[in-house]
């Protein structure tokens, strides 16, 4: 498993990290969500060795992580480092010899990935010839192509199409099911939610809420209902409730968690007949601006006077 304990790092007067804790185990997906300048990139640099910690360790299986272990992770940059004039299938060929595999399995890894996320007939192109959704797609079969038991990809599904997002998902859940342990960033949320059931939440540098998706919706103080009608309720009807939209045939309400599903549905069916119904937590959109205070820019924290 990956775990990543109390990592802290400093820029000048910015704090990057704050005493960031995670953990991934083998089959394990989690996603890594925090608004921009959270921390999320400076940590995945710091699992792959690329800066020197001032604080805190990081381990897979135990060991700290050296040149071995390193070979075996599928590492996905966000700033997207390839080189512009190779061509996509020796690209992709160059980085699995590099992480160990022969001539020959590098030849055929590649024009598996490369088949496999809708670039076969691309290989010869040279990667700055490749639309920017194209290069993210050899990006990605870069960090894939040795088979690697650690994936750590930074914002993997940004600028994809709809259709290279769902090749995205199936590959990385094969993955997981395979045994890998994958940490992701990501800004979709509503994607995020469809993939994986855990997530860490960092702001500020600090890992600000973690756990099931489900569970951490579940423990929000509010509920939504929804309800369509099949005819329009009297005019003089008014729900209990606060509205949050109404049109014709259609109301919802935001009430108190505590509230019971089942006196609200009788309410609703007393006003006119239902076509649906439902009374469910936030999604995580939602729990996460709550959290990070409706935060969109997240400078870092500062240090002492010099902030
Ligand atoms: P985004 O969602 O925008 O990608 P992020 O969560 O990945 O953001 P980081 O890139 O990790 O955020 O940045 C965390 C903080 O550290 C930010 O305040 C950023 O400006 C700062 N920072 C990161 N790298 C450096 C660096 N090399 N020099 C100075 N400051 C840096």
């Amino acid at each position: 498993m990956l775990d990543v304990r109390s990592i802290a790092k400093r820029f000048g007067s910015i704090v990057a990290l704050d005493g960031v804790d995670l953990r991934v185990a083998r089959g394990q997906m989690v996603g890594f969500l925090g608004p921009n300048g959270a921390g999320k990139t400076t940590t995945m640099r710091a699992i792959l060795g690329l800066l020197a910690l001032d604080g805190g360790a990081i381990t897979w299986d135990g060991a700290p992580i050296g040149a071995a272990v390193r070979s075996r992770i599928g590492y996905m940059p966000a700033e997207r480092g390839m080189y512009p004039s190779m061509k996509a299938r020796e690209h992709v060929v160059y980085v699995a010899e590099l992480a160990g595999l022969t001539a020959r399995a590098a030849s055929a890894a590649a024009d598996r990935w490369l088949a496999r996320v809708g670039l076969a007939d691309r290989g010869d192109s040279k990667v700055q010839d490749l639309s920017s959704g194209n290069q993210q797609r050899v990006q990605l079969a870069l960090a894939l192509v040795h088979d690697p038991e650690l994936l750590v990809l930074d914002e993997p599904f940004s600028g994809l199409d709809p259709v290279a997002v769902d090749v995205l998902e199936e590959v990385l859940l094969e993955r997981v099911e395979a045994g890998a342990a994958l940490l992701f960033s990501s800004h979709q949320l509503d994607l995020v939610e469809d993939l994986t059931r855990d997530v860490v939440i960092v702001d500020h540098g600090r890992v600000v809420l973690s756990g099931n998706v489900d569970d951490l919706r579940a423990g929000s103080r509010v509920r939504y209902v929804d309800a369509t009608f099949t005819a329009t309720p009297d005019a003089a009807w008014q729900p209990v409730g606060e509205v949050i939209e109404r049109t014709d045939r259609h109301i919802r309400l935001r009430t108190d968690a505590s509230a019971d599903g089942r006196t609200l549905l009788d309410q609703l069916a007393d006003a006119a007949p239902l076509a649906s119904f439902s009374f469910s937590p936030p999604e995580l959109s939602e729990v996460f601006r709550n959290v990070v205070g409706g935060a969109t820019a997240s400078a870092g924290a500062r240090t002492g006077s010099t902030g």
